[in-house]
């Protein structure tokens, strides 16, 4: 039985590497290639995806998992080896359902596709793009016609980001959240706006990187293990414990964007470096959950990153970066403006109210276009008119409508709800911290993270993929699911900023 144990894992390792080769041509591709790279760089990461998915539904690692049943068994749900075996299986039982063809053709696809919405967005031409954005949308029907029986097309999609989630109860949580929220919006922006104008001013780029860079080291990213670079769309790529790499992206007439984007990343990155490391080179490593992913990043974004604690502490050390553009502001002044809502057009962008809106109207689309209801080609009107019904503001051209995200140009469909289920969870598990840790929000006031940061390792990041987000829920809020903490936060806080009270 250890034999055959040890043998799965070396095949789990050899698996991984093959993956960290992708994940890494994936990074270079968005950080450092040369533009005449992109063609060829598209074939190689098909050809590894390709060679990873045969070597992983190889018969014979069907055969040791039919072994290893009793050593599962035995070593329990919670073990380590169970862990390994578990979710090996999981990933298998799927894998096999899919042809390497597929993968290999999927992976070329999404590359070409994402090739040419980076020359794309800039030139506000959806039309180029159209085509590849079809065929991606049709890969991911192909994808799911090889799970006959789901209730919905994208229920297999969310499967690979959100385990067990179904569009179904997306729909459901959606619809109860709209709820609450809605009103919460129309009271804020019925109010008459406040102007910030020195959020507009020029913050020098190479001050932006070093003061996000040096709270996330503060926060417990360790640089020793990670780095941060530039790329067109920020992101967190992980191909080991021991290698967490973060992006941002620098706009010298919007400081907030790059810095919001670091303690994102950050928080990310943070996730995946606290892996306990028994779990390099298994499909345990990393985090559970895009959900619970996304839980980590905007905690460490938006409840510790934009709040007045965190601020009081560290905006006297954002004057000495920046001391003629915030001469005149004073803390309060900062602190509305950073949490200022409004009608906005760029998802990445917005303000925590509205945030959820944008995510709304992505996964609605998705739905549409997957159910037949909604063609491709009237993507970029219909994406018009919901932004107005639903925010009250009307991009004026594709490039800041349907053309601002990385996300379907890249092939990934049914991943949008990740980000609220991430918002909803992030306040569940911030709230059991406060319960079990009531100093951490006075810590953050003396900038001090590691009581905080400690207990997320031990709760949640050190278990990588080991639970599911529906079990990490129950182990350490006793609850299901529920935007209640939610709600609650966006009501105290914005309630407070906006006299909503
Ligand atoms: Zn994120």
């Amino acid at each position: 039985m250890q034999e055959a144990y040890k043998e799965l894992k070396f095949r789990l390792a050899e698996l991984s590497h093959i993956g960290a080769a992708t994940s890494l041509m994936g990074w270079d591709q968005q950080v450092n290639m040369p533009p005449g790279g992109a063609e060829v760089r598209g074939k190689q990461m098909a050809t590894l995806a390709k060679i990873g998915h045969e070597k992983f539904i190889d018969k014979k690692v069907g055969e040791l998992l039919e072994q290893l049943k009793p050593m599962e068994e035995e070593k329990g749900y919670e073990s380590v080896e169970g862990s390994v075996i578990r979710l090996t299986r999981r990933n298998y039982n799927k894998a096999v359902k899919v042809p390497p063809e597929f993968t290999a053709r999927a992976q070329k696809a999404e590359s070409e596709s994402f090739d040419v919405w980076i020359k794309a967005r800039p030139a506000n031409d959806f039309k180029r793009v159209q085509p590849y954005l079809q065929t991606n949308f049709d890969l991911s029907k192909e994808y799911a016609d090889f799970f006959p029986g789901y209730e919905h097309p994208l229920d297999p999609l969310i499967d690979g980001y959100e385990y067990g989630m179904k569009a179904a109860k997306i729909r459901e949580i959606f619809s109860e959240l709209r709820k609450e929220l809605v009103p919460v919006v129309e009271s804020i922006l019925s109010q008459e706006p406040e102007y910030f104008s020195f959020m507009k001013k020029i913050f020098p780029g190479d001050q932006q990187i070093a003061f996000g860079e040096s709270i996330i080291k503060e926060f417990g990213y360790d640089f020793n293990r990670g780095r941060q670079d530039m790329a067109p769309h920020p992101f967190t790529q992980g191909t080991s414990i021991g290698d967490v790499r973060i992006t941002t992206r620098v706009h010298e007439d919007n400081f907030s964007s790059a810095m919001f984007s670091t303690f994102h990343e950050g928080g990310h990155a943070m996730y995946e470096q606290g892996c306990d490391t028994v779990f390099e080179g298994t499909p345990v490593r990393g985090g559970t959950s895009l959900g619970v992913h996304e839980s980590q990043s905007r905690l460490w974004e938006n409840v510790i990153g934009r709040s007045m604690p965190f601020w009081k502490h560290n905006y006297p050390r954002l004057k000495q970066h920046f001391p003629e553009q915030l001469a005149d502001i004073s803390l309060d002044k900062f602190y509305r403006g950073i949490n200022r809502v409004e009608r906005s057009l760029i998802r990445v962008e917005a303000d925590e109210v509205t945030y959820n809106l944008h995510v709304m109207m992505r996964f609605a689309f998705e739905c549409d276009v997957l159910d037949g209801k909604l063609a491709v080609e009237e993507l970029p009107e219909a994406w018009k008119d919901r932004m107005e019904s639903d925010i009250g503001i009307r991009p004026a051209d594709d490039k800041d409508g349907v053309l601002q995200d990385i996300h379907w140009y890249s092939g990934i469909i049914g991943y949008f709800q990740c980000y609220t289920l991430g918002n909803i969870m992030c306040s569940q598990f911030y709230d059991a911290a406060l319960k079990a840790h009531p100093e951490i929000t006075d810590e953050i006031g003396q900038g001090k993270y590691d009581t905080l940061h400690n207990w997320l390792k031990e709760k949640i990041y050190q278990h990588g993929h080991r639970y599911t987000a529906n079990e990490l829920l129950k182990n350490i809020t006793g609850d299901e699911l529920t935007i209640k903490p939610y709600m609650n936060y966006i009501k105290t806080k914005y309630g407070e900023l906006y006299d909503l009270l």
